[in-house]
């Protein structure tokens, strides 16, 4: 039976459009290796270009395509020069979280090539964590609180709510039992009563998965032991802000921000972005790194669920392990000298299925 999906493409900002051009040709390449599966990609406007072009960084037409759409793929967001009249940058991509309510962000952190870790040591394979950061409340949550700096006092409130606790809880402990079944939660009960909070839920909602090993560790001793000892870890599940900045020091681990994908997943929907932002630094200038980007797509094909689109996620990982295998194919951020389009010539050239 043939299968037909709908790719909301969000090419955003910045390297944006770069990088999503680049999964974009990897998609075609696996559509046509793969038995009976097509998909029909159509870009949509959304960032802060759009903003300067349209007045809205996320035009109603553009969250209807989404809606109607069976995945989303977005390349970046956000241009530090435009900004909301309060100072605060354009971020259509945590709206998109929220209006959908993806509150699983799965950031899968794996070392493809010894090279491309500043870790002493690690081989190919020997870090390979998921973190999983709650997406729609926590700290985040505070952004669109009004304030009023006149008073001499600005607060953040660290919102955790019971609901949004145990489906986040609940989504990582499945991702435990698939993997090597220990789920760790990341938090600060020492200190933030939010935390402690957090905390009690994880505790009960383990006990539905009793085959899942669990562990509380606090976020400042989480940021040591990830460099001390990276490959101890499974599953690392967490409140939002927390997420956010373990990510990139994830990230940092296994080459950098253009190596680490991410999915935020809700429960009818879900969009696949790399966790990097924009890059203003390189944008423009033919040298981003696409493999974040690329392995969302695989993500995305994982999730879309069918065996032959799972079969398709598990080539690109596989032709981007290929690739990464020979030092000399690096982008820029890692040392090398190939382009963004080189990079994407290399990996499709490699599929296999
Ligand atoms: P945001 O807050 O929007 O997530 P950020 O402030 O974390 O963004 P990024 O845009 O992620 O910043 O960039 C951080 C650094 O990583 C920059 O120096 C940037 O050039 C580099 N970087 C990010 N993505 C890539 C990529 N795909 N290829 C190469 N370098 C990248």
């Amino acid at each position: 039976m043939s299968k037909h999906y709908k790719i909301a493409l969000l090419p955003g900002d910045g390297i944006g459009p770069d990088v999503t051009e680049e999964a974009v040709k990897i998609l075609r390449k696996v559509e046509k290796e793969l038995d009976g599966v097509t998909f029909e990609m159509d870009e949509f406007p959304v960032g802060a270009g759009e903003y300067l072009k349209n007045g809205s960084p996320l035009p109603e037409a553009s969250i209807e395509a989404c809606r109607q759409a069976d995945a989303i793929l977005l390349g970046a967001m956000g241009i530090p020069s435009v900004r909301w009249p309060d100072g605060k940058e354009m971020t259509p991509q945590i709206d998109l979280r929220e209006i959908f309510q993806l509150y699983n962000g799965v950031r899968p952190i794996y070392l493809y090539h010894a090279d491309d870790t500043p870790l002493k040591g690690y081989e190919a394979g020997d870090i390979d964590f998921v973190i999983v950061r709650e997406s729609t409340e926590g700290l985040f949550s505070a952004r669109l609180s009004q304030s009023d700096p006149e008073k001499g006092e600005v607060c953040d409130v660290m919102r955790i709510t019971r609901a949004g606790t145990e489906r986040v809880c609940r989504a990582a402990f499945e991702i435990a039992q698939k993997r090597n079944k220990y789920c760790a939660l990341v938090d600060k009960a020492n200190v933030l009563p939010s935390m402690v909070f957090m905390r009690q839920i994880f505790d009960e909602v383990a006990k539905d998965f009793p085959d899942v090993k669990t562990d509380h560790i606090y976020v400042d001793a989480a940021s040591l032991f990830l460099v001390q000892r990276p490959n101890t870890f499974d599953v690392l599940v967490t409140e939002n802000m927390f997420g956010d900045i373990l990510s990139d020091l994830g990230a940092g681990l296994i080459g950098g921000m253009g190596m680490a994908p991410s999915a935020d997943i809700g429960d009818n929907c879900a969009i696949f972005q790399p966790s990097h932002g924009s890059a203003p630094d390189i944008a423009g200038k033919g040298i981003a790194n696409p493999i974040a980007t690329i392995l969302s797509a695989a993500l995305m094909l994982d999730w879309l669920g069918d065996n032959e689109t799972k079969r398709g996620g598990e080539a690109i990982r596989q032709a981007v392990a290929k690739v990464l295998s020979n030092p000399a194919n690096r982008t820029s951020d890692l040392g090398g000298t190939v382009s963004t389009t080189t990079m994407g010539d290399l990996i499709v050239a490699a599929i296999t299925l």
